[in-house]
Formats: structure tokens, sequence, C-alpha cells
């Protein structure tokens, strides 16, 4: 007999469902599920997820974010990659949570979202966390917030600003579109099948409106090729796409390195080399 439908998973249960489908994790797909409902809750409660509201989760995986997101109220829509997890996770779910089984790489957002405002909340599989994060910024409008659990190194980077080891390309397009901080660790020991490394919790607010409207594909073929070559000074390693006097122009000293700009010194570069209008 198939067991009630759970609150929230715990190990035990977790376990139990995959013995009777057979399921071993993916490593590939960065399968580690959360087991602890301590966890769990503070995902939800750190994403501001209130009844009624419209939530995305990406690689809801055995449920274990998804019904602890249900037991806020919110209305959710899962995205996962493995077939094999769709009849378990609707079991689990009791068909409460609407499941696309689809690659969030390649899903249209605007179909699965339609117009309505919805907050991304998940623990996203380490090999396509950051291009699943920037792509939702650069493709999906109507997504507002994040809360999203990463590796640190990952969150690190997502977060960062000027000047600090992590600053980089993520860093700068994150910044482009949003707000990003880093809100909490999680250890090792709340996963099934625990991994190696810590994982942080960042949170992402959409700004209004852009830090400066410019060309995005300008801006970011500019930070990719400053980051490119980050040890050298902007002058040299942006020298094909930027004249000394568009440096002047965006008041940029062509002395200083990628790492030292923040968003809107970016922005500024961007303006100066094709501007708007
Ligand atoms: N949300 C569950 C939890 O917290 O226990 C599972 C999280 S697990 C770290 C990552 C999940 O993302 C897995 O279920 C995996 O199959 C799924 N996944 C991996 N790559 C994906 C992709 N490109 N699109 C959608 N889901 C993906």
């Amino acid at each position: 007999m198939v067991d009630p439908i759970p609150a929230l998973l715990t190990r035990t249960s977790l376990l139990e469902v995959m013995a009777r489908y057979g399921l071993e994790p993916h490593r590939t797909l960065g399968q580690n599920f959360v087991v602890d409902q301590n966890t769990i809750r503070k995902i939800v409660r750190l994403a501001g997820v209130e009844s009624g509201d419209a939530v995305v989760e990406i690689g809801p995986g055995l449920g274990s974010l998804t019904l602890g997101l249900l037991e806020a109220g919110a209305e959710v829509t899962a995205v996962e990659i493995d077939r094999r997890l769709i009849e378990p996770l609707t079991e689990i779910t009791g068909g409460r949570a609407r499941i696309l089984a689809a690659d969030a790489m390649e899903v249209d957002w605007s179909t699965v979202v339609g117009d309505r405002p919805h907050t991304v909340v998940a623990n996203l599989p380490y090999n396509v966390a950051t291009p699943v994060v920037l792509r939702l910024l650069d493709e999906a409008p109507q997504v507002t917030r994040m809360l999203v659990m990463v590796q640190r190194e990952v969150g690190e980077r997502l977060a960062a600003g000027p000047g600090s080891k992590a600053y980089g390309i993520p860093s700068v397009k994150v910044g482009y579109w949003a707000t990003a901080r880093l809100v909490g660790t999680v250890g090792a020991e709340v996963f099934h099948p625990q991994p190696r490394v810590t994982s942080a919790l960042v949170e992402i607010v959409r700004r209004e409106h852009p830090v400066h409207a410019v060309d995005p594909v300008v801006l970011f073929d500019l930070v990719r090729a400053g980051f490119g070559q980050r040890r050298k000074t902007l002058r040299r390693a942006l020298g094909d796409r930027v004249t000394d006097a568009q440096l002047e122009a965006a008041e940029i000293d062509g002395r200083r390195r990628a790492e030292e700009l923040d968003v809107a010194e970016w922005c500024r570069l961007t303006e100066a080399v094709s501007p708007l209008r």
C-alpha cells in the first residue's frame, strides 16, 4: 500500500521511495537530495514565499523542497530533467504541483511562467547552476526574485562585488539585472548522498530597471573580453574594442583592470562604445 502524502521528506522516507522505484542518484545530474526538514523550512522562509505565490522550482528531485513550498501554500511549477523521477514526484506531491519534464537550460521560460510574477526557489544542480540563473535573468523578466542553493564558491561568485577574488563575469551579469547576496550556508550532512562541498543560499532580487539602459550584448562582450585577460589593464585587454577616447568619455582610467570596475562603470563604458539611441 502507498503511504499517505508526507508533510516533508525525511532520510527514511526518501530512501523508502528510492528503494521502491529502484532509483540510484545520478551524480552527473547533481542529485543530492535534501533530507533535513529544518533546512527546507529555512529555505522556504528565506525565499519569502507566501500562500498563493507563484513559484518555479528547478530540479525538484524527489520533492524535498517542493513539499516545503506546498506547505507554505505556494502554487508550484517544477521543472525536472530526469524522467525517472516524474512518477515518484507526482506521487509524493499528491498531484498538487505542476510538474514539467524538461531541461531548465532549454525550456521556453515564457510558456512556463506566462505573465505572472514568479519566485524561483531551487536547490540547483552544480553543473548548470550559474547558466540557469543567468538564463532566467536574461530571458524571464517575470521571475522577480530567486532563492537558490548552490555550491558555496558559485554563490560567492554570483554575489561578489568589485575588488574581491570571486568577482567575475557572472557577478557583473547578475549585477546588471539584479542585486544578489549570500544569506546562508548549508553543510553537506543535510543531503543524501552527501556532496563533498558546502552549499550557499543566495538571494537574487531583480532590479525594477537595469543600472543603466545599455545594449546587454555589447556590455557582456566587453565584460567577457575584460575578464578573459583579467591581469591586464583595460587598455590592453579591450584594445581591439575600446579606444582611449571612449575610455576617457566613460571617465574610466585605462590602467585599471576588469575586476576593479563596478556594474555602473561597465555600463558607462558600454554606452561610450555603443550609445543607445
Ligand atoms: N530539489 C531537490 C532537493 O532539494 O532535494 C533535488 C535537488 S538536486 C541538487 C538537483 C535536481 O536537479 C535533480 O533532481 C536533477 O535531476 C535536476 N536537474 C539536473 N539538471 C537539470 C536541468 N538541466 N534541468 C532541470 N532539472 C535538472
